[in-house]
């Protein structure tokens, strides 16, 4: 992996320019509680466990900030602008962008009124209205398509996909899936795998996360398509920035054995009720404090669910209400303490 800026070298991309139907609020992939792990469900279980229930199997609603929706306009926009002939993909034409996709987006969620600082939004699920920021608030979002122009020149990109769901069944009965953001291919049948990030260049502590998602995406790709990706992007637009990793056929491997071992924490933690929280430095951002021990909280009753059988090694189960037990994970290449896999 490597960090440079602003720099685009490499691979010239040509292909098919097709598209997967944008979903306005589309922030993860579509996934069943129990069967299927996508990068964010698994980075959940991986810092708290109890945060992955929260999410995944309670589906509690959690507020949206201006700045994620901020780059859900702005990933649409970036979509969009090659649907245009490739001449007139400038950075004034994303800009003139910004506007419709965020009406687009608007219209499809209207409670997303309160970041417009409409008081007459709904209160709930966005954070509290900020009046009169708007226009501050689009020219933020232009702000980030420029640094996109500073990474990429979109003239010399013919995307074969874009906002493209991969999905593959691993050995283990797991299910991988995934949007990634944009894939570049060339007549030989090398590919790039690109995702923007709306947010800074993560530090040292988070880069593992990043790292993550990037051998996620190379790994349901290697799966899918027999081919491990030439390279594996990822734009940083707010301070111009690319960040690229070139996978091999040996660290996917290792990779998918820790998908496995995580799964079948997963699926431990899903049979016996025990999600523990892990309080840290994400904790400042989740919505889910008031219902967290660590917080002073209590969580809800766990819904009834069903412990797949094949990634679990374990009898289907239904998860019983309420039950902590202490459970050891076997054979995980890296495990915390209380067994969950790592990242390394
Ligand atoms: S507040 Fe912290 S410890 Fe509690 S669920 Fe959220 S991330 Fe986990």
């Amino acid at each position: 992996m490597s960090l440079l800026s602003p720099n685009v070298v490499g691979m010239t991309s040509v292909g098919v320019g097709t598209s997967t139907a944008l979903s306005p609020t589309r922030s993860e992939a579509p996934s069943l509680p129990t069967a299927s792990l996508s990068p964010s469900r698994a980075a959940d279980f991986m810092s708290c466990p109890l945060r992955y229930r929260f999410r995944a199997i309670d589906r509690l609603p959690e507020r949206s900030s201006p700045q994620a929706v901020r780059g859900t306009v702005v990933h649409a926009v970036l979509e969009r602008l090659f649907d245009l002939p490739a001449a007139e993909r400038t950075l004034e034409q994303a800009s003139n962008l910004v506007g419709p996709e965020w009406h687009r987006l608007l219209a499809a969620a209207p409670e997303l009124a309160d970041v417009a600082g409409d008081p007459a939004g709904p209160p709930c699920g966005v954070k509290p209205p900020q009046a009169g920021q708007l226009p501050e608030w689009l020219t933020s979002a232009r702000k980030l398509l420029s640094g996109y122009f500073e990474l990429e020149d979109p003239q010399r990109l013919e995307p074969a996909e874009r906002e493209h769901l991969v999905s593959v069944v691993l050995d283990s009965g797991l299910t991988l899936r995934g949007y990634i953001d944009r894939l570049d291919a060339t007549p030989s049948g090398e590919f790039r795998v690109v995702d923007y990030k709306t947010g800074r260049t993560p530090g040292e502590a988070f880069e593992g996360k990043a790292l993550f998602q990037l051998k996620f995406y190379a790994l349901v790709l290697w799966r899918t398509r027999g081919r491990i990706p030439a390279e594996l992007r990822l734009l940083y637009l707010n301070d111009s920035t690319m960040l690229r990793y070139t996978p091999d056929e040996g660290e996917l491997r290792a990779f998918e054995r820790l998908l496995d071992a995580l799964w079948r924490a997963v699926a431990r933690a899903t049979a016996t009720g025990d999600f523990r929280a892990r309080r840290g430095v994400l904790c400042q951002w989740c919505d889910h404090q008031q219902r967290c021990p660590e917080w002073g909280g209590t969580p809800p009753p766990l819904p009834p669910v069903q412990v797949p059988l094949a990634a679990s090694g374990l009898a289907s189960a239904t998860a019983p209400r309420g039950t902590r037990q202490s459970v050891a994970l076997a054979a995980a290449p890296h495990t915390m303490a209380d067994g969950t896999p790592t990242v390394t």
